[in-house]
């Protein structure tokens, strides 16, 4: 490549870095106020080609995902949030495949593909007509029959976009829609709360942080992902109604309850 050449590459990752760093500011003075419901957007990608999964997500309909909406609502409310903090949509299938996480990820692989994941996000703003949601999700289905642990899910806080790999089965429906949740938490500005081998933190990370005796915990709180049944074994909750958002995860998304 010559100099020329490579300066001009180097001018335009600056540029889309500069765009992206613009957009970010954006959102991030745009939401948060909670002054009206934030709209959220799924569509549904068929990750592995599979008919199995292409039946799963025929077979979706906005009732499958309304329990996130009404779990956010109604903690939102616990927080004293006058308003609805969410309104979800379901858009049906999306006939585009966004970058892939690499599977062994690095620091920089992780920053390269959420530039990736952002370019890709911005082409679809562009090619798609309808009205814009304030967050958008992405969730790749994979067959059960053939995938046995997915890829990490991810929200991007600032994009507001979100890649969320899920199970193409109904008995998942349930955690789908705590991952689902975690994700567009992500997108609002909240940290992950749990450590090594996916133990939650203690305190941001439990439900119920001060309940004697500590364990086990009844909830998991959302950023920290499971519920603790002791200090070294946590399990996944089966749905929502097993999850709380814990009073750090709220300050961060701007809950203020003072
Ligand atoms: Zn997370």
């Amino acid at each position: 490549m010559s100099r020329k050449s490579r300066r001009i590459r180097y001018l335009i990752l600056l540029l889309i870095l500069l765009a992206v760093a613009a957009n970010e500011a954006i959102n991030k003075l745009r939401v948060a106020s909670w002054e009206r419901a934030l709209v959220v957007r799924i569509y549904a990608i068929n990750g592995d080609y599979m008919s199995g999964s292409a039946a799963y997500i025929d077979s979706l309909v906005l009732a499958d995902f309304k329990p996130i909406e009404r779990f956010i609502n109604n903690e939102a409310r616990r927080y004293q949030i006058p308003v609805d903090a969410v309104r979800l949509e379901y858009s049906n299938k999306l006939e585009m495949m966004p970058p892939q996480l690499p599977l062994q990820s690095s620091v920089l692989d992780n920053i390269i593909w959420s530039l990736r994941f952002r370019a890709w996000a911005l082409y679809w703003y562009f090619v798609d007509d309808s009205d814009s949601a304030d967050i958008n999700l992405f969730v790749n289905y994979f067959d059960t029959d053939i995938t046995q642990s997915l890829r990490h899910s991810v929200g991007l806080q600032g994009g507001m976009i979100g890649l969320i790999n899920a199970f193409a089965n109904k008995s998942y429906n349930g955690s789908n829609n705590v991952v689902i949740t975690h994700e567009i938490m992500h997108t609002l500005g909240a940290s992950d709360k749990y450590g090594q081998s996916n133990q939650p933190l203690h305190p941001s990370g439990y439900a119920e942080p001060y309940q004697l005796p500590l364990y086990p915990q009844r909830k998991a709180e959302i950023m920290g992902g499971r519920i603790p049944l002791s200090a070294t074994l946590a399990k996944m909750p089966q749905s929502l109604k097993q999850v709380v958002v814990g009073v750090i995860t709220a300050s961060e998304i701007n809950w203020n309850f003072e």
